[in-house]
């Protein structure tokens, strides 16, 4: 049977960044499930739809092909034939996949293709109801958070590096909006799971969390 560890949290707490490199420490494939729910949002965007109707996005299901491919280990995410992976992490993508992924019919789209990689692979699954809905019984589950202003201040650094002009207090706001919306949909809202480890990254760096998150997982295998 594989082995599944889950890992759910907000918006910036680091979750795909430690994941990936714990993933390769361990030699399990490391599924980022956001960038699914990013990819129906940006087709949704890319129709010129309203990702927070549901008449609107609905339709854009049918025939649709989401899929992810494992390359060197690396996941990439396609629509159709179309390689988006990096398409799906401009900004307002982030929005359109938080509007979407409050849609039932959305989650349901996406959520056999999840459990499809987690039955066949050990993996590490990431995403906001991993531990809760889509694999309730992963042998290890992590809830992953830090405050929103330490998520605010890791997301302004990340994106000044890379040459962008950002606003500080856009981005916490955008934060805060984003965990609001993931909180409190009706469906697979983001909570911890309650047999989930929480694990708090606000006062810890990125190597200090990839250690922490290495001790906690390992103590449970
Ligand atoms: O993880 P990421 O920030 O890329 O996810 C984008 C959005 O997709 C989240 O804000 C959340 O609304 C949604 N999502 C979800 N369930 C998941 C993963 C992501 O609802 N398992």
């Amino acid at each position: 049977m594989a082995i599944n560890i889950a890992i759910d949290g907000p918006a910036g707490a680091g979750k795909s960044t430690i994941a990936k490199t714990v993933s390769k420490e361990l030699g399990y494939i490391y599924v980022d499930t956001g960038a699914l729910y990013r990819t129906v949002g940006l087709n949704v965007l890319r129709q010129g739809k309203d990702t927070k109707n549901e008449a609107d996005v609905v339709p854009t299901l049918e025939g649709l092909n989401v899929s992810l491919r494992f390359v060197n280990g690396e996941q990439r995410v396609f629509l159709g034939d179309e390689d988006v992976s990096e398409a799906i992490r401009q900004n307002e993508v982030s929005m359109a996949a938080s509007n979407v992924s409050a849609i039932p019919k959305v989650r349901e789209f996406l959520f056999g293709l999840q459990r499809d990689i987690a039955e066949k692979n050990n993996c590490i699954m990431d995403g906001r109801d991993i531990g809760t809905v889509v694999l309730p019984n992963a042998q290890i589950k992590i809830y992953l958070t830090a405050s929103a202003q330490a998520r605010a201040d890791r997301r302004y650094k990340e994106l000044t590096e890379k040459g962008q002009e950002v606003n500080y207090d856009n981005i916490l706001k955008e934060i805060e909006l984003r965990d609001y919306q993931d909180t409190h949909r009706e469906i697979a809202p983001l909570k911890k799971a309650d047999d989930a480890v929480l694990v708090d990254t606000t006062e810890l760096d990125l190597n200090g969390s990839i250690e922490y998150m290495l001790k906690v997982i390992k103590e449970r295998l």
